[in-house]
Order: C-alpha cells, then sequence, then structure tokens
C-alpha cells in the first residue's frame, strides 16, 4: 500500500478496535493515554495498524490467565527530537533477559505450536525499518514490558 499522511492515534485506535475482543474476553484493562497534538507521519496505515495490533495480542497473550490486575497501557506521543511515536505496554511477566536479543527474528516464539508463529515482530520490524522508524522495547517495573515505535517527523514543505 502506498505511503500516506496518516494520523497515528487513528492508527492506534484502529488497532484497539480490532483487538478489543481478546481484551475484554480475557478480563483485560486497556488504559490510553493520547497527545493532544495530532501526530502526523508519511505511512502505509493498514501496515501500522498491523504493528500496533501484535503488540497489542501480544501483551493479551502475556496476560492471559495471569492472576490479578491485567493491564494494557496505550499510548501516543512525540519524542524529545519531535518523533510522533506510540506505545504499548503490559504488566504481564516480561520478556527474560536471556532472550530479549531474539525476539525480532523470524519464527522465533516461546509460544507452543499452533499458539505462536513468531513472525508478528519480524514482521513488525520489517515494516518499522521500511518507514525509517525505530521499534524498541523496555522492561517495566515490577513486571511487564513496553514496545515502542517512533517514527519519522512529517516534512513540512517551507
Ligand atoms: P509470537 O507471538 O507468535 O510468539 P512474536 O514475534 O509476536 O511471535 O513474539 C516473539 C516472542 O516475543 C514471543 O513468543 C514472546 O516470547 C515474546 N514477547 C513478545 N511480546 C511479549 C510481551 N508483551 N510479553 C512477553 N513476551 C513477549
Ligand atoms: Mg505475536
Amino acid at each position: 500500500s502506498a505511503q500516506t499522511e496518516t494520523d497515528l492515534s487513528h492508527v492506534v485506535r484502529a488497532a484497539l478496535e480490532v483487538t478489543a475482543y481478546g481484551a475484554r474476553t480475557s478480563g483485560i484493562t486497556v488504559d490510553t493515554d493520547f497527545a493532544d497534538d495530532e501526530l502526523t507521519v508519511m505511512a502505509e496505515a493498514d501496515h501500522m495498524v498491523q504493528v500496533a495490533a501484535n503488540f497489542l495480542i501480544n501483551s493479551q497473550h502475556a496476560l492471559v490467565n495471569r492472576p490479578g490486575d491485567r493491564r494494557i497501557t496505550v499510548r501516543t506521543f512525540r519524542n524529545a527530537e519531535g518523533m510522533p511515536g506510540f506505545s504499548v505496554e503490559d504488566n504481564g511477566p516480561g520478556i527474560p533477559e536471556e532472550i530479549r536479543h531474539r525476539i525480532f527474528e523470524s519464527y522465533f516464539t516461546t509460544k507452543p505450536v499452533g499458539v505462536g508463529t513468531g513472525i508478528g515482530l519480524s514482521i513488525s520490524k520489517s515494516i518499522v525499518d521500511r518507514h525509517q522508524g525505530r521499534i524498541s522495547f523496555t522492561p517495566v517495573e515490577p513486571h511487564g514490558i513496553r514496545f515502542v515505535v517512533e517514527m519519522p517527523a512529517l516534512s513540512l514543505p517551507v
């Protein structure tokens, strides 16, 4: 699909919609924190929706059957360098240090056969790379993980 002017908040809202059923049926609370200003990027909107949805589905998997509070927090923001971005954070078990360097590899999965294919994050990384964006993750305390995408700011005509 072609790259067009795309509002990252719309991207994230669309991903929340397509994953809402899984969150609801797993008893997950989804908190959102959207930036006030418009976060316009040049992007293939449907592919960016896929990236956000992959994060959300992984967070659902991480939280399913967990005792206690199950929570996903989704944010859109502009970072200190002016890059628009979004993040998906969950309070699941997080990612063990020993496997962190492998999670973007094709077919790397810790899920049972039939549940995980190990392609979600590798596809997500290739989509973000193609847009000259950044994809990263960071552990959150006391447990959990946050995935972050930062995109080149739209260069305005002068
Ligand atoms: P899959 O979901 O099919 O396993 P992915 O590429 O989406 O493949 O993810 C690769 C692996 O990264 C997962 O199997 C899991 O071990 C780890 N992972 C990804 N997201 C999370 C998360 N939110 N919490 C814990 N582990 C995660
Ligand atoms: Mg996945």
